[in-house]
C-alpha cells in the first residue's frame, strides 16, 4: 500500500499509543512521508516541518488505527444460514464486499484479519486494496473455510445437491484436510480458518458443545499450513476443541468460549491470541426474539455469552491476549458496528478503555504478524492513526461513532473523518 508523501503535525488531544500506557496529554504526533516521526509530549517535540499540514484533535485523542480481527467482508445481511452461501452470485458478493472494506476504513478499521470470505474474494480484496484501487483496511485474506462433513457448516441437506463449494471446503479425515489446505495455498490465503467446533447457531446436531473436526484432522491441517507458511485459527466452544486446537498448534483461537484449567495453561504456554467476538452473542440474545430466532438458539448465545465473557476475562487477568474482532455481516449484527465490540468489553466484560484499546490495536496487529509495523502509535510505524473528539478513557463508545472522527489517516493518508473530502458511506446500503 502506497504511503503519503509530506509532514502532518496533530496536536492538542491526549495520546493514546496502544501499548497500554497512561496517556500523554497535551500530546504531538509527527508524521513525515507515511510514517511517524514523533510521538509524546508536545514539550520537547522537535518542531514540526513548516509546510506541514496541521491537524486539531481539539481535546480528544489520538490512537492507532483499529484493528478488525474477525472480519468477514463477504457476509452482509445474514438472516439464515443460506445467506451465508447461496444467495447471490459471487460477482454481486465481490461489489458488496469492496464495500463493507470501505466502511470498515470509515469506521476507524485501517487493519483486518479476515475470518472466512465466500470463493476467494478476501485475497483480490486485498490486492486491490494494496493497489489503491479500493479503500479499506489493510487486509490478512482466509479464503473459504475448512469444515468436517456434517458439521456446524454443512447444512445443505444432499437432496440439494448444492455443495458448500463458496464458502467451505468439507473433508472427511487428514487427508482431505491438507488437501484443503493445498487447495488454499494454490488460492493465495494467509490464513487457514477451520470449524473445530460447533455453535448455538446450530442446536439439534452441531450446538457449542460439539466437535466438527477430529485432532488428526486439526492437525494434518496445521502441518500442511505451516509447512506452506499460511497460519491457522478456528471457531472453537466447546471446551475438547480448544484443547484440540491448541495442541495441533492454532496460531489463534475465535471464540474460545468454555476454557478450563488445562485450556488456559495451554494458551498461556503457547501464547497463543483469543479473539471472543462477543458483541454477536449479545446482539444475538437481545434482538432474537424479534427475528424469529428460535429459543433454543437464544439459549445457547445467552451460555456462549456468559462462558465467553468469562474465558476472556482469566485470559486477560493471566496476562494472555485477546484481539477483538465480531464477526459483523449479520442482519441483527451489521457491519459498520465494528467497534460495538470496544463498547461491550467495557460496560460487560469489565476490561478498562486502555486494555480494550490495547487488545484493538497493539494485539490485533500482533495476530496479523504485523506487529512491527503498526499497531501502535511509536516512531518508525506506519502512519494509522485516528483522531476521535473524545475523551475515549472516559468515553469508548465515541468509537462507534464515525461523526466523531476528526481523522482516519491510514499511511500518513487521511483516508475519512471529518477532514477527508469524501462522504460516508450509506452503511445501510452494505447491510
Ligand atoms: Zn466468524
Amino acid at each position: 500500500m502506497q504511503t503519503a508523501f509530506g509532514s502532518t503535525r496533530i496536536h492538542k488531544g491526549q495520546l493514546i499509543d496502544g501499548t497500554g500506557a497512561v496517556p500523554v496529554p497535551n500530546a504531538v504526533v509527527l508524521v513525515k512521508d507515511g510514517r511517524i516521526a514523533y510521538a509524546g509530549p508536545a514539550q520537547g517535540a522537535p518542531p514540526a516541518d513548516p509546510a506541514a499540514q496541521t491537524i486539531d484533535a481539539q481535546g480528544g485523542t489520538i490512537l492507532p488505527g483499529l484493528v478488525e480481527a474477525h472480519y468477514h467482508p463477504t457476509y452482509f445481511n445474514v438472516a439464515a444460514l443460506e445467506d451465508l452461501d447461496i444467495k447471490y452470485p459471487v460477482e454481486y458478493v465481490s461489489l458488496l464486499a469492496a464495500a463493507n472494506t470501505r466502511l470498515a476504513l470509515e469506521c476507524g478499521y485501517t487493519a483486518a484479519r479476515s475470518g472466512g470470505s465466500l470463493f476467494n474474494i478476501d485475497v483480490w480484496l486485498k490486492k486491490a486494496i494494496e493497489a489503491g484501487l479500493v479503500p479499506g483496511p489493510r487486509l490478512a485474506a482466509s479464503g473459504r473455510e475448512i469444515c468436517g462433513v456434517g458439521g456446524l457448516m454443512d447444512w445443505n441437506p444432499d437432496f440439494r445437491k448444492i455443495g458448500m463449494e463458496g464458502l467451505v471446503l468439507l473433508i472427511n479425515g487428514p487427508d482431505e484436510g491438507r488437501a484443503a489446505v493445498r487447495a488454499l495455498v494454490k488460492d493465495g490465503v494467509e490464513w487457514v480458518k477451520t470449524y473445530p467446533t460447533g455453535d448455538a447457531a446450530a442446536p439439534d446436531t452441531n450446538d457449542h458443545h460439539t466437535l466438527c473436526m477430529t485432532f488428526a484432522e486439526m492437525h494434518a491441517v496445521v502441518q500442511t499450513a505451516h509447512n506452506h507458511r499460511l497460519k491457522v485459527t478456528g471457531h472453537c466452544r466447546a471446551t475438547e476443541g480448544i484443547k484440540n486446537a491448541l495442541k495441533a498448534g492454532y496460531d489463534t483461537i475465535e471464540h474460545g468460549t468454555f476454557m478450563d484449567e488445562e485450556c488456559l495453561e495451554l494458551l498461556l504456554q503457547r501464547n497463543t491470541p483469543m479473539i471472543p467476538a462477543l458483541q454477536f452473542e449479545y446482539a444475538s440474545v437481545k434482538r432474537g426474539p424479534e427475528i424469529g430466532m428460535p429459543q433454543a438458539v437464544i439459549d445457547g448465545h445467552q451460555e456462549t455469552l456468559e462462558g465467553g465473557a468469562e474465558s476472556a476475562r482469566r485470559i486477560l487477568k493471566a496476562g494472555g491476549r485477546l484481539g477483538m474482532g465480531g464477526d459483523y455481516g449479520f442482519a441483527w449484527n451489521p457491519h459498520g458496528d465494528y467497534a460495538k465490540e470496544l463498547s461491550f468489553f467495557v460496560s460487560y466484560v469489565g476490561l478498562s478503555p486502555l486494555e480494550v484499546i490495547k487488545c484493538a490495536t497493539q494485539t490485533g496487529a500482533q495476530i496479523m504478524g504485523r506487529g512491527e509495523e503498526f499497531g501502535t502509535v511509536e516512531k518508525g510505524k506506519l502512519a494509522d492513526i485516528l483522531v476521535v473528539d473524545a475523551d475515549l478513557t472516559k468515553e469508548i463508545s465515541a468509537l462507534e461513532d464515525r461523526r466523531r472522527f476528526i481523522a482516519v489517516m491510514q499511511g500518513g493518508f487521511i483516508r475519512a473523518g471529518r477532514l477527508a473530502t469524501a462522504t460516508f458511506t450509506d452503511a445501510s446500503l452494505v447491510r
